[in-house]
């Protein structure tokens, strides 16, 4: 289930524009909150402004200075290519999967005070 990305609380799927239907798997919002967001298709996902996770999509992330050998790292031959062009290394909160992202992070992103 969804939880919100700002407030952790159950977030509900809202009707989908017909944009939106083609550039979204899901859209939700946070009756709690009141934020929106939407889960963009994996093609689509490339014309985010921030770093997101691939697997979970939680734009709460860390960056790493290097690799942690514990932790799984995305078998994305196409993030692989991205370490020669030297993009930065990001370690997602949740899913705990690492991988490399030519953006930054979202400055509005949760948990960024932890
Ligand atoms: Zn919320
Ligand atoms: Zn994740």
């Amino acid at each position: 289930m969804q939880g919100c990305i700002k407030c952790g609380h159950r977030a509900i799927r809202r009707r989908r524009g017909f944009v939106e239907k083609i550039l979204c798997e899901a859209s939700y919002y946070c009756d709690n909150c009141g934020a929106r967001w939407n889960d963009y298709r994996p093609f689509f996902a490339i014309f985010q402004r921030y770093a997101h996770c691939p697997r979970c999509h939680t734009p709460d992330l860390t960056r790493l200075t290097r690799r942690d050998k514990i932790d799984s790292m995305s078998s994305n031959p196409l993030r692989f290519l991205l370490l020669f062009v030297g993009a930065p290394l990001y370690h997602c909160t949740f899913c705990r999967l690492q991988f490399r992202d030519w953006r930054g992070l979202d400055p509005e992103r949760p948990g960024r005070h932890r």
